[in-house]
């Protein structure tokens, strides 16, 4: 018999020998049930998504209000779409200080994509600099900022001009010269392993982008909509970006990006060439309207000021000597283990316990720890048990 197993191995793309392969059926809050009728708890938010929990009523409520208005309407920029305008307005009051312009994509790696060009149009500047264990999206120019060799070889040649300097290496800020038109940085590097700048790095950074009148620019996709415990991982350091990139959790399950910077700097995709950046589906008013009722949410039933405890209680609960660390901020947390060997091993058991967890693309010997951020206290305390156990497992006692 054909299954849909066999018919997502054989038909659908695949880029791992080993996916999860998990087929759920339903999902809600910070629980997936699968086709058996097993039921799993999400530690992981499908990757840095699932900010205010699976299929949220409030998402599911606005997604269907706006289909029964109208989908997609004309190319992006062209009509006044009133999702659209409002998710802008409201942005506008979360978006660190003088960031006010937006521009509307599909995805993270778009959304780069975007910024990107903005920063090499405005500045008149070729130079890119990002840093080591970086990770933007996959995309060609996204793929050209990846801080890691292994996953860019084979789709030489990339983007030229674009240097990598070591993250928390304040001493390399000098690399940062009058030829670079923007530097791109995740303020907690994600896929490095929830890597937190050290005290004050950021705002040397800030000072040395001021200096050589250089763009800094904020990837706060996976970071962004409350992840780390402030809206912005940004907030921590108090440092403010030219343009900040948003993707991911912004749309409480539906597909969108946006970078946005001030409006003068927008301006600048206006003119030589008018249309700067052109996308079709960008700023989709379904997608915008879920993203409006997501921002809704994070700000109304106060999921940010929730994860404090959270993390907390993930701290206190996982304490194996096998785990030499626990790196990361707010909800956003790697669990370091021994090697990627006890690493797999841990998050196989976990998942056949019915606790989804994963690796981190550029640290395979960590376990990724960031569930919705409203997930139930309870809920986090059976998973951390789960883990814990786990572990004790795998490391034989
Ligand atoms: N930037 C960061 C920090 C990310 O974590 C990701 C995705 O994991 C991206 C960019 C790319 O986003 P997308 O997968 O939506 O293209």
């Amino acid at each position: 018999m054909i299954t849909p197993r066999h018919i997502f191995l054989q038909h659908l793309a695949q880029t791992s020998d080993s996916p999860l392969a998990l087929e759920i059926v339903k999902a809600e809050g910070s629980t997936m049930t699968d086709v058996n009728g097993k039921t799993y708890i999400d530690l992981i938010s499908g990757i840095g998504v699932s900010n205010i929990g699976h299929r949220h009523p409030a998402v599911v409520e606005a997604v269907k209000k706006q289909v029964d208005e109208y989908m997609h309407l004309m190319v992006y920029g062209e009509y006044v779409q009133s999702p659209q305008v409002m998710l802008a307005r409201r942005l506008a009051d979360v978006f660190p200080a003088s960031i006010d312009c937006t521009y509307f994509v599909n995805s993270g790696a778009e959304a780069i994509e975007g910024a990107m060009k903005l920063a090499k149009r405005h500045t008149g500047r070729t130079e890119l600099v990002s840093f080591r264990n970086a990770y933007h999206g996959s995309t060609h120019g996204a793929l050209s900022l990846m801080g890691d060799e292994f996953f860019k070889q084979a789709f030489r040649p990339l983007l030229p001009d674009i240097r990598h300097l070591n993250y928390n290496d304040t001493a390399a800020l000098k690399e940062i010269t009058e030829r670079t038109a923007a530097v791109i940085i995740e303020p907690v590097q994600g896929e490095a392993g929830a890597v937190v700048p050290n005290e004050g790095f950021l705002k040397a950074l800030r000072k040395r982008c001021n200096a050589t009148d250089t763009l800094l620019i904020f990837d706060e996709i996976q970071t962004g909509f409350g992840r780390t415990g402030t809206f912005f991982a940004c907030e921590h350091d108090n440092v403010v970006p030219d343009i900040i990139v948003v993707a991911k959790g912004m749309g409480g399950g539906m597909p969108i990006g946006a970078f946005a910077a001030p409006r003068n700097i927008m301006a600048s995709l206006m003119e030589n060439p008018v249309l700067g950046h052109i996308t079709t589906f960008g700023g989709h008013p379904v997608n915008c309207a879920a993203a409006l009722a997501c921002l809704d949410v994070l700000l109304t039933e106060q999921l940010i000021t929730g994860v404090a405890e959270r993390e907390q209680l993930i701290r206190t609960q996982l304490t194996h000597p096998a785990i030499s660390a626990i790196r990361g901020r707010g909800l956003l947390l790697a669990v370091l283990l021994p090697d990627a060997a006890f690493a797999r091993e841990v998050i196989k058991r976990c998942v056949e316990k019915g606790v989804v967890t994963d690796w981190f693309l550029f640290c395979d010997n960590a376990l990724r720890i960031a569930p919705p951020l409203n997930i139930r206290m309870y809920e986090l305390e059976q998973a951390c048990a789960v883990i814990q156990n786990a572990i004790s497992e795998v490391a034989g006692n």
